[in-house]
């Protein structure tokens, strides 16, 4: 890596394709060399500078066995993709937290809870993975998965992917449009702000509408 310049990259979703993956062994997939097609795996990682970034958790919508498709289809009247239940959306989130720490365990990367724990893992030279949700379905009002989570090493949250939840509501994949598609955050989004802003959690605004 002497000869790039270190790149902390603002989004992956790389636990994602991991999680779909039919391999068994996740962290040797990771360290070994993934599909040509997804973001990050550990060899091209150290080709490429990769120094860290956001690892984003992201609970696909039901029957959504390509969530990534659903960008490619643009039109000028694509609504918001449906609601996905909390309960559906907390065991892929724990499932893809747990693959995080997996990957930990195995030397891949260093897991950073705060500004010094990404620093000290880019001095080490491991990589340096913020834990971060892509779209809160996974959370609940009262915010007790929250706190779990953020006790876990939750440091970064997405209110929104682009669907309706108890918190706000996504902007629809439609080209061309304003971003101004909807209402924006509710009173638990409200609350959810507030919470993050209490945890020192980072607020993502990707996938909300104006
Ligand atoms: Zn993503």
């Amino acid at each position: 890596m002497s000869d790039t310049i270190p790149v902390f990259d603002g989004h992956n979703d790389t636990l994602l394709n991991l999680h779909l993956s039919t391999e068994a062994d996740k962290a040797r997939l990771f360290m070994e060399g993934a599909p040509a097609n997804w973001h990050i795996d550990l060899p091209r990682a150290r080709t490429g500078g990769f120094a860290g970034g956001m690892f984003a958790v992201f609970a696909p919508s039901s029957g959504d066995d390509d969530p990534g498709l659903t960008a490619s289809v643009l039109g000028n009247d694509e609504p918001l993709p449906s609601p996905l239940p909390m309960g559906e959306a907390r065991l892929p989130t724990l499932a893809m937290a747990s693959i995080l720490f997996r990957l930990e365990r195995a030397g891949a990367l260093a897991v950073c809870r705060s500004a010094a724990d990404i620093r000290a893992a880019m001095d080490r030279d491991t990589i340096a993975a913020v834990f971060h949700i892509e779209g809160a379905e996974a959370i609940d009002a009262d915010f007790v998965m929250l706190d779990v989570l953020h006790a876990a090493g939750l440091r970064s949250l997405g209110p929104v992917w682009s669907r309706p939840n108890i918190f706000g509501h996504g902007v629809p994949f439609r080209y061309p449009s304003s971003p101004d598609t909807g209402p924006g955050l509710t009173d638990a989004g409200k609350a959810l702000v507030r919470a993050c802003n209490e945890l020192n959690i980072l607020v993502d605004l990707s996938h909300i509408n104006e």
